[in-house]
């Protein structure tokens, strides 16, 4: 049983540190500066007979006037292809006119689309955490919405599973 899983999302919202979480291993370059993944990478998670193969992808961009934004906005666009399941990361504490229009990509998609409200771990005051949840379950229709931590490693561990299910 093999699979596809493709990490979609803005720049810096910790689709590659995610990535890296999952394999239990450094494969993708994370840093503090965007546009550090300039092209797609491959992690082969096994699980015995399962194989899910994650995508992590350059963020996508709304400004295409560089001709670097609009080679990584290609990448992320065309690993969205045919995959099992998509991961639309974004940061928590904030939303932004480029994970809306992400979300505007993703609309067309056929497949499960999880939401990872990353970055969880900063938002010191929980209380706000659950009205911003509910405001993103609005915008789509995501087959489940997670709270995680890509650096601390929260939920991270669901976003596996539900991988795997799919299979
Ligand atoms: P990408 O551009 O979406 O691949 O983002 P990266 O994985 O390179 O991460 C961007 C920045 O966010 C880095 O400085 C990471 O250390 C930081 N980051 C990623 N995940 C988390 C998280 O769960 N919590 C916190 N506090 N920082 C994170
Ligand atoms: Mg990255």
């Amino acid at each position: 049983y093999c699979g596809f899983v493709a990490i979609v999302g803005r720049p810096n919202v910790g689709k590659s540190t995610l990535l890296n979480k999952l394999l239990g291993q450094k494969v993708s370059i994370t840093s503090r500066k965007p546009q550090t993944t300039r092209h797609r990478i491959l992690g082969i998670d096994t699980q015995g007979a399962y194989q899910t193969i994650f995508v992590d992808t350059p963020g996508l961009h709304i400004e295409e006037k560089r001709a670097i934004n609009r080679l990584m906005n290609r990448a992320a666009t065309s690993s969205l292809g045919d995959v099992e399941m998509v991961v639309f990361v974004v940061d928590g504490t904030h939303w932004t006119d480029d994970d809306e229009m992400v979300l505007n990509k993703l609309r067309h998609m056929h497949c499960p689309v999880v939401l990872a409200v990353n970055k969880v771990d900063v938002i010191k005051d929980k209380e706000i955490l659950l009205p911003h949840l509910q405001m993103l379950a609005q915008k789509g229709n995501f087959a489940e919405i997670l709270p995680i931590s890509a650096e601390k490693g929260t939920n991270v561990e669901k976003i596996r599973e539900m991988a795997k299910r799919l299979l």
